[in-house]
C-alpha cells in the first residue's frame, strides 16, 4: 500500500534539496506542479515519502506492516519496542550515511520499514526483503528482539548486503551474509556507547535472555562458541577456526553457526587496526561488500577482498583472517554448500525440524501416529490432506526459520514464508506438544 500525501511544491523542493538521490523525481513532480500552481494530490511511494524509517505495530497479529504508531521528529511513543526499534533504525541509518556516505540500504533513500509486536511469543527478528520485524519473546528464555541495538543494525545489514554483494543464503556465502551482519552490528553498538574495537565487548543479542538464563548473549564475535551453555539452549556452537567448520542440513548449511569464524576475523582485524571498528576494519568490510562481489563467494574470497581494500593495513587484515585458518585466495567457486535437508525416515511418524532463526537454535519434535497421543488424530487428518509436492521450496531468507517436515516417510524443506496453514498447525503440534 502506497502513502497518500499531499505535498506542497516548496517541500518537494526543500526534498530535492536534502535528498539528492531522490532530485531526479522531485524535479519531474515539480516541473509538473509549476503548471498546475496548486498544491496537488500526489501518490507517494514508500521510498519516496522522504521519511527514512516507519515504525509498525502487528499487534501480535502475522500481517505485516501492521499500524503506523512511530515516525522521524515525533515523540517517543511510550511503548518500549516501539521505541527501541525507532532508534535502533535511526541510528543504523546515521552508521551507514555518515560512515561510508551510504544513503538508506538501497543507498537512494529507501524509507525503512520496521514492525515490533509479531505474532506472539516470537523468538526472533528478521527481514524478509522488503521490512524488518520484530517478536517480543517468548517470555521465558527471550525477551524482546529489539533490546539490543545490534539486533537493528544486524537486520537492517540484511537489507544492505541484499543490495550489494546478494550473497547466496547458504553454506559459506551466507555464514558471510551472517557475519556481516553482525560486523555491523556490532560497529552500531560501540559507535552508540562510543567505544573503540578494543573497550567494545563483541557481544551479540546482549540483553535478549531473561534473567536466569546462562548466557551473556547469543553470539560472541571475540570468543566464537563461549556466549552461553544453558540446559534448555545447549552449548553456543559457533566455531573460532576453519577447522572446526559445521558442515550441517540445519540452518540453510548452518550460516548461524559457521558465521563464527569470519566474526572472529573481523574483531581481530578491528583491535589490529585500531580505533572505532566501524571507523577502522568497518569500512574495510564495507568496501569489500560493496566492492562487486558474486553472490556465492567464501570465506577465502571475502578475506581476499578486504586484503585488497585494506590499504595500509594489509597485512593486518590478512593475519587476522590466517588466524581463523582462512587464507586470502580470490576467484575460488563456492565451497561448503549443504546437500538438501533429508530428516530421517519412518512410516507412521511426523518430524518438524525447525533452524535458522536469528539466534541459531533448532527446535526439533516428533509424533508417532500409533502412540497414544492427543494429538495423533488432528495429526493424521492433517498428513492426509497434505501433499507436500504442492509447497513452494522457495528463497531462504535471512533469518527467518526454515522447516524441515517428515510426513510419514514424504519429506519437504520449506522456508517460514511458504508455510501453508496446514503446514503451520503441523508444525505448532509437533513443536509445541
Ligand atoms: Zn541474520
Amino acid at each position: 500500500m502506497s502513502a497518500r500525501c499531499i505535498v506542497p511544491p516548496y517541500l518537494l523542493q526543500r526534498l530535492a534539496e536534502s535528498r539528492p538521490e531522490a532530485a531526479a523525481w522531485l524535479e519531474r513532480q515539480l516541473a509538473h506542479d509549476d503548471d498546475v500552481r496548486l498544491q496537488r494530490t500526489l501518490t507517494v511511494p514508500a521510498a519516496a515519502s522522504g521519511e527514512s524509517w516507519v515504525v509498525h505495530d502487528a499487534g501480535h497479529g502475522s500481517t505485516l506492516p501492521g499500524r503506523v504508531v512511530r515516525r522521524p521528529g515525533q515523540p517517543a511513543s511510550g511503548d518500549v519496542a516501539v521505541d527501541e526499534a525507532a532508534e535502533g533504525v535511526a541510528g543504523a541509518l546515521a552508521l551507514y550515511a555518515d560512515v561510508y556516505g551510504r544513503d538508506s540500504y538501497d543507498d537512494a533513500g529507501a524509507t525503512v520499514v520496521a514492525t515490533v509486536h509479531y505474532e506472539r511469543d516470537y523468538d526472533n527478528a528478521f527481514w524478509n526483503g522488503t521490512q524488518l520485524v520484530f517478536g517480543d519473546g517468548d517470555g521465558e528464555v527471550f525477551g524482546r528482539f529489539t533490546a539490543a541495538v545490534d539486533v537493528l543494525g544486524h537486520e537492517l545489514t540484511h537489507a544492505v548486503t541484499e543490495r550489494t554483494a546478494g550473497l547466496a543464503y547458504e553454506g559459506q556465502s551466507g555464514a558471510l551474509n551472517e557475519s556481516i551482519s553482525d560486523v555491523f552490528g556490532s560497529c552500531l553498538k560501540q559507535r552508540l556507547l562510543g567505544q573503540d574495537a578494543v573497550a567494545g565487548d563483541w557481544l551479540i543479542g546482549a540483553g535478549l535472555f531473561l534473567p536466569g538464563v546462562q548466557g551473556r548473549a547469543l553470539r560472541d564475535m571475540a570468543h566464537p562458541g563461549t556466549a552461553y551453555d544453558d540446559p534448555r539452549l545447549g552449548q553456543d556452537p559457533q566455531p573460532a577456526h576453519l577447522d572446526d567448520y559445521v558442515e550441517t542440513t540445519d540452518d540453510n548449511g548452518g550460516v548461524h553457526i559457521n558465521s563464527g569464524i569470519p566474526n572472529r576475523a573481523f574483531q581481530l582485524a578491528a583491535v589490529a587496526v585500531g580505533g572505532s571498528s566501524a571507523e577502522g576494519a568497518g569500512r574495510i568490510w564495507y568496501a569489500a561488500l560493496t566492492g562487486g562481489l558474486s553472490s556465492r563467494t567464501d570465506f577465502a574470497g571475502f578475506a581476499a577482498a578486504t586484503v585488497a581494500a585494506a590499504g595500509e593495513h594489509a597485512d593486518a587484515v590478512e593475519e587476522a583472517w590466517r588466524t581463523v585458518g582462512v587464507t586470502p585466495q580470490s576467484a575460488t567457486s563456492g565451497a561448503g554448500q549443504p546437500p538438501p535437508a533429508s530428516p530421517e525416515r519412518s512410516e507412521r511418524t511426523v518430524r518438524v525440524r525447525r533452524s535458522g532463526g536469528f539466534a541459531g537454535l533448532v527446535a526439533d519434535g516428533r509424533v508417532d501416529l500409533d502412540a497414544d497421543d492427543t494429538r495423533g488424530p488432528e495429526l493424521a487428518q492433517l498428513v492426509d490432506r497434505i501433499d507436500l509436492r504442492e509447497v513452494r521450496a522457495g528463497e531462504p531468507r535471512p533469518d527467518m526459520y526454515v522447516y524441515a517436515f517428515d510426513l510419514c516417510g514424504d519429506t519437504a524443506t520449506v522456508p517460514e514464508q511458504h508455510l501453508t496453514a496446514d503446514l503451520r498447525r503441523v508444525a505448532s503440534l509437533v513443536l509445541e506438544g
